[in-house]
């Protein structure tokens, strides 16, 4: 088959090779270029691996500063800022802080549903061409309240509003939240339980998708790293790499929490975090989980994997920081014993925190779409909690943009020169 257009992708975690196996599937020649090697860790291998359209309320919610705040107090709080001086980090948390209002969450909630419910689909799909290459759990999540305040909250706010933009939500008491997972107790108030949540383990599901693009003819240049950019008046005319300069018709961004460094020389503004969390992972758990749990009042994360059980969490606006807090991770595994109480320290013991930065834009919402300044770049990053959940719509929408099409999805709310 002729090739209709030429792209290369800036970056192989998993926005970027959903991207590929969309625009490939659309008949481009895609080349991805990635500066690990191949099978090494991205973001989304230690991830709690949630496709979750019950995720309707973006990370800059209303009630977030007040809330952010009171945890900044706390050493074993799930959120932390590192002080620092920093223009960018600064700037940031100006937007966020005018992002977290009312008016914004119900702009954003109504796309996040329809991106990630057209996502989850797209999951499906994927699972039929790869004849079920990986495990998609399609058993719904459970948002887990251990009091009876929490429920309250969840049930009036995330509850009611995911219903409003049509994510089904189940609010259940005590009794009937212990009828979802017989196999461990539990001591909560109930919980909030949205079945169309799905989930996968992200270790099987990237070689199987690598397997996959392959097939499907996409180039691999790893171990090569992006160093800036060849521009001709608004266009780029090549990406300059450790591997020489390289040419296509278009350029998509999809470095994740590196995007706002590896366009710095093109004098666009994209303002971008990483927000580092954790994970650990027990190998032989003594109690297994059918679905994956969202534990509401400590926002951590809880995920059946094959027979591996996986606890995540914390947002650490640190910077690209390699160095492990203890307290954030003894705070994932104290909340793992408040929820269940049968879980002991040494359930734990010996295993090596994982860690991976978010790529977290300041309203919670990604970038995608073209920037006015470069037309024939195309940015693919910023989906924070939700890369895993939204790379195949993100994948789909930069197929429907690189090959003329109108994009599914309405575009304006996720520009990526909406903050220039
Ligand atoms: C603890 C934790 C739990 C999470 N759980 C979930 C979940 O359950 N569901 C969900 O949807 N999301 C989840 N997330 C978020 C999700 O993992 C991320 O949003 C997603 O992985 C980001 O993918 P990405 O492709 O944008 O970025 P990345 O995975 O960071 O990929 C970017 C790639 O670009 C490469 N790169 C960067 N700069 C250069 C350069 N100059 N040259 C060449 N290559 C470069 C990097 O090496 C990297 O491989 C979780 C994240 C964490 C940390």
């Amino acid at each position: 088959m002729t090739k209709s257009r030429s792209v290369i992708i800036c970056g192989g975690g998993i926005v970027g090779l959903c991207t590929a196996y969309s625009l490939a599937r659309a008949g481009c020649a895609v080349t991805v270029i990635e500066r690990n090697a191949a099978g090494a860790d991205s973001c989304v291998h230690g991830s709690a691996g949630y496709i979750s359209p019950s995720h309707v309320v973006p990370l800059s919610a209303p009630g977030m500063i007040w809330q952010g705040m009171k945890w900044m107090l706390s050493s074993r709080s799930p959120f932390y800022i590192k002080p620092r001086l920093d223009a960018d980090l600064w700037r940031w948390c100006w937007l966020f802080a005018r992002s977290c209002s009312v008016a914004h969450m119900r702009r954003a909630a109504p796309l996040l549903a329809r991106m990630s419910l057209g996502s989850r689909q797209l999951f499906v799909e994927m699972g039929a061409a790869m004849n079920g290459a990986f495990d998609l759990q399609t058993e719904g999540l459970i948002n887990l309240c251990k009091t009876a305040e929490c429920l309250d909250h969840e049930a009036a706010g995330l509850a009611k509003i995911a219903r409003e933009v049509g994510v089904e939500a189940q609010v259940l008491n005590a009794p009937q939240t212990a009828a979802l997972e017989p196999g461990i107790r539990m001591e909560v108030a109930g919980c909030i339980y949205f079945p169309i949540d799905a989930h996968l383990t992200p270790r099987v599901f990237i070689p199987a998708l690598l397997e996959q693009l392959s097939r499907l003819g996409v180039e691999f240049l790893w171990n090569t790293s992006i160093k800036g950019w060849r521009t001709d008046g608004g266009r780029i005319t090549a990406v300059s790499t450790t591997a020489g300069d390289l040419r296509a018709d278009d350029y998509v961004l999809a470095t994740g929490s590196w995007a706002a460094d590896t366009v710095r020389g093109l004098e666009l503004r994209l303002p971008m975090q990483p927000g580092k969390g954790y994970s650990l992972t027990i190998e032989q758990p003594r109690f297994q989980l059918k679905k994956s749990i969202i534990l509401a009042d400590r926002r951590a994360a809880v995920t059946p994997m094959g027979s591996k059980l996986r606890f995540g969490g914390t947002m650490e606006l640190g910077g690209h920081d390699g160095r492990v807090r203890p307290e954030r991770i003894q705070q994932i595994i104290d909340s793992a014993q408040w929820y269940f109480p049968d879980f002991r320290a040494d359930d734990f013991a010996g295993i090596e925190p994982w860690f991976g930065y978010r790529p977290v834009s300041p309203d919670g919402l990604p970038y995608v779409g073209r920037f006015r300044k470069h037309p024939n770049l195309i940015a693919a990053c910023g989906h924070a909690m939700l890369g895993l959940t939204l790379a195949p719509i993100t994948g789909q929408l930069v197929g429907e943009i690189v090959t003329g099409e109108t994009p599914s999805i309405d575009l304006a709310l996720l520009a990526p020169d909406r903050f220039a």
